[in-house]
């Protein structure tokens, strides 16, 4: 089969590789689309051992012994490497599971090869109504989002802040949407994502161009009800503790590994009550809530698939997506 593979300094490698088989308890995919996800560039730079690809989805072409899934199921791929058998597994909660052994596409071959291994209880199976390109954006981007936001109850909120219109921040508007928070502001740099805040029903701040600070307090003076930070920077962090009102609750949904340093914290967020959320990827009932949101066309998940390469435009499509005019770029072997 076709495979890319990621050998450092931004380098991309289109290789034959053999197809793998699946194993006991494994099925094997025809992957459908790979969405290119921020994650990766880290990786890009640096270099990766295995296929690359962690946001999957495809149809079951083989089934190892003790298989649920069907052969000719559309499935998304749920990456934790999770149990099954511990409280939190049983829950359907394989993203908290204390067992998990990895995740697909990070510690196993991923996406962006025409094949795929993954367990059976990673197979998600999609209902045929549900596009790839819509399975593949219930994972990260609804997914991801989704699960933050219920976290903070935001279906009872008034106002919300999302810093960031990447896919998991436009993934956090659709849902608040779709749960009923009346005024969603989004700050973003790119004009292209701030056109597409708007088309979604935010309302969209372009912080280089005015104080996101005086901007929120003008209509909110106390700070909105939930700040959901994507973007994953100290500034962007002690920021959302600023702009949250009395009571209010942060999402830190951004990927931040380094020092996160502060001389003292601010009296204010000493007294307020703030409530500040990290949470990981999301629950397998989740995504069929959401699957059912797209469903009876609440969330319109389908607008945030915006471009699409094979599998040999691996190159164009990162190129396409670090130039900033996309939402979610797909990447189909
Ligand atoms: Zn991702
Ligand atoms: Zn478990």
């Amino acid at each position: 089969m076709r495979a890319a593979y990621f050998r450092g300094n931004e380098v991309i490698e289109l290789t034959d590789v053999p197809t793998p088989k699946p194993g006991e308890g494994e099925v094997l995919i025809r992957v459908a689309a790979n969405g290119v996800c921020g994650s990766d560039r880290k990786i890009l730079r640096s270099g990766f051992q295995l296929i690359p690809g962690h946001e999957v989805a495809g149809t079951v072409v083989e089934a190892g012994p003790g298989c649920k899934v069907q052969v000719g199921a559309r499935v998304a791929a749920y990456i934790p490497i999770h149990c099954g058998e511990c409280p939190f597994c049983k829950k359907g909660q394989g993203n908290l599971c204390p067992n998990m052994k990895g995740l697909l596409g990070w510690s196993t071959n991923g996406g962006y090869a025409e094949y795929m291994v993954l367990p059976d209880r990673n197979a998600l199976v999609m209902d045929d109504r549900i596009s790839f390109d819509e399975g593949v954006l219930l994972l990260d981007t609804v997914g991801t989002a989704g699960h933050a936001i219920r976290l903070s109850r935001c279906w009872e909120r008034e106002s919300a802040l999302i810093i960031g219109a990447g896919p998991i921040g436009i993934g956090a508007l659709l849902g608040m949407k779709a749960f009923g928070v009346p005024v969603v502001y989004v700050s973003e740099i790119s004009a292209y994502r701030r056109q597409k805040v708007e088309e979604l029903g935010g309302i969209p701040i372009d912080p280089t161009q005015e104080s996101l600070e005086q901007r929120i307090r003008a209509d909110f003076p106390y700070g909105v009800d939930i700040v959901f930070e994507a973007v994953g920077s100290p500034a962007t962090i002690w920021q959302s503790f600023d702009l949250v009102t009395h009571g209010g609750t942060i999402n830190l949904v951004g990927e931040y590994w380094g020092k996160l340093e502060l001389e003292h914290p601010k009296a204010q967020w000493m007294l307020n009550d703030i409530t500040a959320i990290r949470s990981f990827y999301f629950t397998i009932p989740e995504f069929y809530e959401n699957q059912q949101m797209i469903l009876g066309g609440k969330l319109n998940a389908k607008a945030l698939a915006t471009h699409s390469f094979p599998l040999e435009g691996v190159r164009a499509a990162y190129d396409q997506f670090v130039a900033g005019d996309t939402l979610k770029v797909m990447v189909k072997p």
